[in-house]
């Protein structure tokens, strides 16, 4: 069978058919919904159901609580339709219209950053441009249709070249390859950009957050906020294990020299004794949080590991921010990989 799908308030429309997510039809007919993992873990894709019915025949979201669930809402990249939909689905419309490429890059230069982070820069073919926004993040396209998110660290101004900074997951396929095979002048396949992760106008003052490797589309952000005037307040928290893992301290601090509107909170949740550490301390989102009792005036950009991401957001909008103007993207792991997780579990 296959149903129409009718999107509020954009009033755009697709078809779906039954064994298929809500997610991959809209996508595959051009209807740019949100989503961020793919695999029913970060909510990003999160919609109301305002008619019609959904099931989970690929297996139930873990990003949605049971009230959620009865409240209407749905997870589209999980989710397939068992009638007609009208889903409600705010940033549908609002978002650029930007063309999703599939391209070959050579890894230009490959620098460890700490222990566990590689930089790595990618170079384009000199024919192409991969036209992005400041935080969207590219699939690296691997074997067998498998495919690893990795955010884009630098800003579109420059678009030359791509940085990543990818964080070894120990035990990972792709990360573990990185670590200890790759070598300088690899070809990789990536496709991109992807995800909603990027600056939305707003006169509103603005917050960013990242955990460990999540620094990195704050760092393309920043990127281009700066180069444009950063004519607001933003301030930056970056939560990190121990010192060495705040990988561009010096760089941040540079850039705060410079921009009197740019703040920086590092903030380490297991200093070390030769860190001599007098900063703060703890969860990097209980520090915001203790710093911004009333959110209610910001948005909120934070990008990192799921359970910061969903720490921070039960938080901040008990703390008066309004889900509008809370921008995430959580570093799940690959559909794949979460796919084989939870058949190893059951
Ligand atoms: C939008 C987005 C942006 C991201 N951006 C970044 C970024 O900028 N930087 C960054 O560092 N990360 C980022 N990530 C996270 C990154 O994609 C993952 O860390 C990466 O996919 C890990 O790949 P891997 O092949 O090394 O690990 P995988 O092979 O996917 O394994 C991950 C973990 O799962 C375990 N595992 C695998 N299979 C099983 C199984 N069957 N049973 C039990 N355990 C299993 C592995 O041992 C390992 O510990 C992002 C993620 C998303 C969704």
């Amino acid at each position: 069978m296959t149903y129409q799908v009718t999107v509020k308030p954009s009033g755009h429309t697709f078809w779906a058919e039954e064994n298929e997510t809500v997610l991959d039809a809209g996508l595959r007919q051009g209807v740019a919904l949100p989503y961020g993992c793919r695999g029913g873990m970060c909510g990003s894709c999160a919609a109301t159901i305002l008619s019609g019915q959904v099931h989970y025949p690929f297996g139930e979201p873990q990003g949605l609580t049971p009230a959620e669930m009865e409240n209407g809402k749905a997870l589209l990249c999980m989710a397939a339709a068992l009638s007609h939909l009208e889903i409600d689905s705010p940033q549908v419309g609002a978002e650029p219209d930007i063309e999703v490429k599939t391209l070959p890059v050579r890894v230009e230069k490959m620098r460890k950053l700490a222990a566990d982070v590689m930089e790595l820069t990618l170079k384009l073919p000199a024919s192409e441009r991969l036209r992005f926004l400041a935080g969207q993040y590219v699939d690296i396209l691997l074997k067998d249709g498998k495919q690893r998110g990795f955010s884009l660290a630098n800003s579109p101004l420059d678009d030359s070249f791509l940085e990543l900074h990818i964080r070894h997951v120990p035990g990972g396929f792709f990360t573990s390859h990185v670590f200890n095979e790759m070598k300088e002048k690899a070809l990789l396949r990536i496709r991109g950009p992807l995800g909603s992760f990027y600056i939305h106008e707003s006169e509103r003052p603005i917050i960013l957050i990242g955990g460990g490797t999540g620094f990195a589309p704050l760092k393309g952000m920043l990127e281009q906020m700066m180069a444009q005037g950063l004519e607001k307040p933003v301030h930056l928290y970056w939560g990190v294990r121990a010192k060495p893992d705040l990988y561009m301290d010096s760089v941040v601090r540079s850039w705060v020299s410079r921009h009197p509107r740019l703040t920086y909170v590092p903030v380490l949740s297991e200093p070390q004794p030769q860190d001599n550490w007098q900063g703060r301390t703890g969860w990097v989102h209980e520090a915001v949080a203790a710093d911004f009792p009333d959110l209610s005036a910001y948005d909120v950009y934070m990008s990192g590991p799921p359970p910061m991401i969903n720490a921070a957001k039960k938080a901040f909008l008990a703390q008066g921010l309004a889900e509008a103007h809370l921008y995430y993207d959580s570093f799940e792991y690959s559909p794949d990989t979460l796919k084989a997780m939870q058949e190893d579990k059951a």
